[in-house]
This record gives C-alpha cells, structure tokens and sequence, in this order.
C-alpha cells in the first residue's frame, strides 16, 4: 500500500453537507415560526460561502463568522430577527439533521483497521465532534482535528502542523489528503508535500493553478488508489 494515512476533510467529502444545511435552515425557520421563501436558501448559501472563503483567506475570524452570516442574511432577505440567536438553533439543527453521502460509511468500515485515518475538518467546535458521533463516524478515527478547537485552519500549515502531532508524525510522502475543496483541502495539503485526491462528484472546472495528485467522482473510486 503506497499510504499509510489517509486525511479525510469532512463536509461534502463524508457529510452530505449541502442536504443537511437545507433540512436544518428549515427546521430553523419552524423554530422561530417564520416563514422561508423559496430563494432564502440559495440567499443564505451564497452568503455563508463567502463568510467561509474570507475566514480561510484570515480576513475574519470564527466569531464574526459565527455572527456575521445570518447577519449579513437577514439584511438581504430583509427579515427582522435575532441573527444570533437563529445562528444558535440552526447549529443545534445541523447536528439533528446530520446525514451522510452515498457510500461513505460502507468505506470508512471497509478501509478502518486496514489504514490509519484521521479527519480533518474546517468547522465549529459546537458541532462538529457531535455530528461525526450523531453519524456513527467518530470510532473509524484515529484522530479527529477540528480547526475551531485549535484556531488554525486548511489551508494553512499550522493546521496540518498540529494534525501531524495528533497522528505521530508519519512520512509525508505515505499520507494522501482526501477532500471536495480545492481551496482548502487540495491547496493545503499540495502545500504541505502531501498527496490530494480531489473528491469532485458535479464534476466542476478546475480554476486553481494546482493540480491535484488524483481526481475521484465518487468515493469507492478511493479503493484504487489504495
Ligand atoms: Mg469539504
């Protein structure tokens, strides 16, 4: 085997992130008794998306990531409410509502206890431990780095600095990062000297000037590589 650690980034690559955020948003709207149109979803994606990539490009931290996005969505959908406070229950709700993509724990059984792994994941450490327990993830894990816990995040090499303490240190050139972000996954770890295997199942362009080492559409497609 020419790995001996696989990194897993988690939202998108293991989570079904996208359906767990529109399931969650919902139930957030019922739990305020407020009605959503069929736009504030799209509206609040966009935006959330954005707050991310500036938090990943450091020009803002977690907290005003924690606050600003449902801020900076209540203004564009003109809808009066506390913006924290929603923040808060829709965090709860994203942990409920948890789901996976098709076929990541058939292959996190199927790869645990042959090869090492770990998950490295950019989110909130509010939820993020919860919601790989609320999906059955967390015992394939030898470790888990959350990047709101140690406040570094991917890309950045202080992220993987820190991974590589938690998983004593293995060669680089036996570690593959596995993920479905370009910026993050794929730049942090080609950064790093790590191999990336850039999970891309909507088969989008390549707009970065990096290449990643494999391109997979779906995650089984990871066995022949290993
Ligand atoms: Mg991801």
């Amino acid at each position: 085997m020419p790995y001996q650690y696989l990194l897993f980034d988690a939202d998108n690559t293991l989570f079904d992130f996208d359906q767990t955020a529109k399931d969650a948003f919902a139930a957030t709207f019922t739990a305020f008794g407020m009605t959503q149109e069929a736009h504030h979803f799209e509206q609040y994606i966009q935006i959330s998306q954005q707050c991310w990539r500036d938090f990943e490009a450091k020009k803002i931290d977690q907290d005003t990531l924690r606050r600003v996005r449902f801020e900076l969505f209540f203004e564009a959908a003109k809808i009066m409410g506390d913006a924290l406070q929603f923040n808060q229950q829709y965090l709860q709700n994203l942990i409920h509502h948890s789901s996976l993509l098709e076929g990541a724990y058939e292959l996190m059984q199927q790869l645990h206890g042959k090869i090492p792994m770990a998950i490295i994941t950019n989110g909130l450490k509010e939820i993020q431990r919860h919601r790989l327990n609320h999906t059955g993830l967390t015992p394939f894990f030898e470790a888990i780095v959350v990047s709101d816990e140690i406040g570094v995040s991917k890309p950045h090499a202080p992220f993987f600095d820190h991974t590589f303490e938690q998983i004593n240190f293995p060669k680089k050139s036996e570690v593959l990062v596995i993920g479905d972000s370009l910026s993050s996954d794929i730049r942090g770890g080609h950064n790093y000297g790590l191999d990336t295997c850039w999970f891309n199942p909507k088969g989008l362009e390549n707009n970065m000037e990096i290449q990643p080492t494999y391109e997979i559409g779906e995650l089984e497609e990871l066995h022949d590589l290993l």
